[in-house]
C-alpha cells in the first residue's frame, strides 16, 4: 500500500522543529522512519505533515557526564552498536542492540525513535527501564526529565505529549559492581521478541541488590517484575514469584501459558548472567 498524501518539512534546528510542531498539532516527527513509514504505508496513521528531524546534529551525540552516559535521540542503532562509550558505560544496551531488527534497519533507526515509539516487544525501552534511566523531553516551554519508570504509559503510549521532542536518554554508567543480563526468544534473529528480559543489579558479595528485571513482549509496555526482583534480593525463588508479576495475553505467536513459561526460562538464563562478574 501507499501512504495517504502528506506534506514534508525539514527542520533546520531544534527550535525550528519545535516551532513547526507548535504550528501543526497533527504533524509527526520523522526520525529513522523505520516504524513510522510502515505505519503510513499501512494507513494506520495519516498525518498531514512530516517534520524531518534528521538534520539536528546536536541530537546525534553520545557523551559521558557525571557518572552517566547521554545518548542523543538521533543516534542510530548502528552508531550505538559501534560506540566504545556505550560498550563501556552501557554494556546492557550494547548487548541488546544486535537483537534489534536487521543491519539495514539499524543503519537508519534511531535510539530516540525506538524509545518514543515504545513497541511493547522492543529491546531498548526494556533496557532503559532495567537501567533506571531517564528521558529528556523538550517542547516550546523548555526541557523536562522523565524517569523510565514513569515514561511508558500504555500500548504505544508514553509521557510524550503534543509539541514534545525526545532529545536524549540518560543512563547510569556501569560500575565495577554492576551486573547485567539480557536474553530474548524470537522466531528468527532480528524479529521482535516473543518474550525478552533486560536486567541490571549491583553485586554485594554473593548477594544481588537493586535488582531491576524488565520484561518485554509480555504486556502493553515493557514491565518490571517487582515480586521477582524482591525474591532475587532475598535469595527466594524468583521464577515462582514471577506468576505475581506477569499475566501476558496470548498473541498469534504464542499463548499466554507459553509466554509465562518462556519468561521463567529467560529469567533463569538471565540470573546466571547476573551471577557472573563482568568481563
Ligand atoms: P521513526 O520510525 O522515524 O519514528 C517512530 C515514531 O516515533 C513516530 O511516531 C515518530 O514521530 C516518533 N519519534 C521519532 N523520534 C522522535 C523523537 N526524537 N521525539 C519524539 N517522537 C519521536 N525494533 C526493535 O526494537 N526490535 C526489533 O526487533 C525490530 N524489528 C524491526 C523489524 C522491521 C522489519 C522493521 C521495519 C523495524 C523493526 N524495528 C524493531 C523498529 C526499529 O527499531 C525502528 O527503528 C524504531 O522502532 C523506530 O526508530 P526510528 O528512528 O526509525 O523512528
Amino acid at each position: 500500500m501507499k501512504p495517504a498524501p502528506f506534506a514534508y518539512a525539514k527542520a533546520r534546528s531544534l527550535d525550528d522543529a519545535l516551532a513547526l510542531l507548535a504550528e501543526h498539532a497533527d504533524a509527526r516527527l520523522l526520525a529513522g522512519g523505520q516504524s513510522l513509514i510502515a505505519t503510513l504505508n499501512m494507513r494506520l496513521s495519516s498525518p498531514p505533515l512530516l517534520i524531518d528531524i534528521n538534520g539536528l546534529d546536536p541530537l546525534k551525540r553520545i557523551a559521558v557526564k557525571n557518572s552517566a552516559i547521554e545518548i542523543g535521540a538521533l543516534v542510530r542503532h548502528a552508531q550505538a552498536e559501534g560506540s566504545a562509550e556505550i560498550a563501556r558505560h552501557a554494556p546492557l544496551v550494547a548487548r541488546a542492540l544486535p537483537h534489534v531488527a536487521h543491519p539495514a534497519i539499524r543503519n537508519r533507526g534511531t535510539i530516540g525513535g525506538s524509545i518514543a515509539f515504545a513497541d511493547p516487544a522492543a529491546e531498548l525501552p526494556a533496557c532503559l527501564l532495567a537501567l533506571g534511566g531517564e528521558v529528556e523531553i523538550t517542547n516550546a516551554t523548555g526541557a523536562r526529565v522523565v524517569k523510565a519508570d514513569d515514561f511508558f504509559k500504555g500500548l504505544f503510549e508514553t509521557a510524550l505529549g503534543a509539541g514534545d521532542i525526545l532529545t536524549k536518554i540518560r543512563l547510569p554508567s556501569a560500575r565495577p559492581e554492576s551486573r547485567y543480563g539480557f536474553a530474548e526468544l524470537a522466531r528468527r534473529h532480528g524479529d521482535y521478541a516473543l518474550v525478552g528480559l533486560a536486567a541490571a543489579a549491583r553485586a554485594d558479595g554473593k548477594a544481588l541488590r537493586d535488582v531491576r528485571l524488565a520484561f518485554f513482549g509480555v504486556g502493553a509496555t515493557a514491565v518490571r517484575a517487582r515480586s521477582a526482583e524482591t525474591a532475587v534480593e532475598r535469595g527466594e525463588d524468583p521464577v515462582a514469584a514471577l506468576a505475581r508479576d506477569l499475566d501476558p495475553e496470548g498473541d498469534i505467536q504464542a499463548s499466554s501459558a507459553a509466554k509465562k513459561h518462556l519468561a521463567g526460562v529467560l529469567l533463569r538464563r538471565v540470573l546466571a548472567q547476573l551471577a557472573e562478574p563482568r568481563t
